[in-house]
Parts: structure tokens; C-alpha cells; sequence
């Protein structure tokens, strides 16, 4: 992270360091205040020891996990390498974590990104920080596979993309019907990974999925 005034954040900056810190426009005085709600709504006091820093602690929070509300993912595919390679490029077990936009509870798991490349490839690194843009905002995991594979495909003009991806919702295991161990998996094929037999069985087998 170049940008020493922006505010501290971790977990983007692991894959490389060209990329800027955007500022993270985010009203800290609400969330501050609307936490205090939520604490004496149920029935807590907000002013005992133990949660006086609590409002502040969750509006932090709040600005670094939604940051990718305030990002374009697209900026990471811009920078692209000519390459006259036309068979699949797979990146798997990218860990990610969300948040479920029904309850604003985290959903956690890993992502795998399969493209064809038709004559432009990107830096591998670019693939997470595309994932972490637009896992850290609100959202299902339904729509999250299929904003990841729209992007590749628009972006890269790829001849196909695949993205599968799998993750335990704290909304189903902490409450409601309280299952924890099972996992979803969503997927999103595009272009030949989608039209074409061989390469959709080709991509799913390398993935580990039958
Ligand atoms: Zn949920």
C-alpha cells in the first residue's frame, strides 16, 4: 500500500502492491450511531465497559468489509499481456469472504476462476483482487459467481470463462436452520465453457467437480 493516508485495511494487498488504496467513503458517525440503536434495542447498554468502544469498533469494520461497494473490479483487467495461448487458464482455492445481503452476515469459501483466453492474458494476481472487489459488498453468492464470470468475459473478451464457487453462509448455520457443514456451490459458465461439452467437462474435472 502506497497511499500512507488511507485508511488501514487488510487482505487486499497480499497479491501485489501496484494497484492504489481508494479512500473508503463511508458516514462513520451513522453506522456509529446506528449500532448504539441496535445495542439498546436489544435490550443491552451501550455505555457499559465492555461495548463503549463496540460502535466505533463495528463502523471500521463496516468500511473495510463493504469497500468494494466504493471499487471498480474492472481496473484490475486492464493491464493485459498478448499471448498466443488459447488453452485454459484455471486459478483455484482463492479464499473469499462476503457478506449475505439478507442478513449481513458472512459467508465464507473458496472461488475457482478457469478462463480461455482469446490472444490477451492477465496477471494471475489480477483474478483474487477481482473476487475481492466484489465479494466486499453486499451480496449472494448467486450473483457474486455471475459478476465474477460477466467481468472476465467483457474484459478479457475471453472465448470462455468458468467460475465455481463454494461457501458456508453463517445464515444458515448460526441461525435460522442451524446446518452447519453444508456448503453452497454456485457456478457461472460462459462463452465455450458453456456451449461446448468437452471444454465445460474438461474445466468442471480440473476443478474437482463431478
Ligand atoms: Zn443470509
Amino acid at each position: 500500500m502506497k497511499n500512507g493516508s488511507s485508511p488501514p485495511f487488510v487482505g487486499v494487498d497480499i497479491y501485489d502492491d501496484d494497484e492504489p488504496t481508494p479512500p473508503v467513503p463511508v458516514d462513520h458517525d451513522r453506522i456509529k450511531r446506528a449500532v448504539r440503536e441496535i445495542l439498546l434495542a436489544i435490550g443491552e447498554d451501550p455505555d457499559r465497559e465492555g461495548l463503549l468502544d463496540t460502535p466505533d469498533r463495528v463502523a471500521r469494520m463496516y468500511a473495510e468489509v463493504f469497500q468494494g461497494l466504493h471499487q471498480d473490479p474492472s481496473v484490475h483487467l486492464k493491464k493485459v499481456f498478448t499471448q498466443k495461448y488459447d488453452e485454459l487458464v484455471l486459478v483455484k482455492d482463492i479464499r473469499f469472504d462476503s457478506f449475505c445481503e439478507h442478513h449481513l452476515l458472512p459467508f465464507s469459501g473458496i472461488a475457482h476462476v478457469a478462463y480461455i483466453p482469446n490472444g490477451r492474458v492477465v496477471g494471475l494476481s489480477k483474478i483474487p483482487r477481482i473476487i475481492d472487489v466484489l465479494s466486499r459488498r453486499p451480496q449472494i453468492q448467486e450473483r457474486l459467481t455471475e459478476e465474477i464470470a460477466d467481468l472476465m468475459m467483457h474484459e478479457l473478451d475471453a472465448k470462455g470463462v468458468a467460475v465455481v464457487m463454494e461457501a458456508s453462509h453463517s445464515c444458515m448455520t448460526i441461525r435460522g436452520v442451524h446446518k452447519p457443514g453444508s456448503t453452497l456451490v454456485t457456478s457461472a459458465m460462459r462463452g465455450i465453457c458453456k456451449d461446448r461439452m468437452a471444454t465445460r467437462s474438461e474445466v468442471l474435472a480440473l476443478i474437482g467437480i463431478k
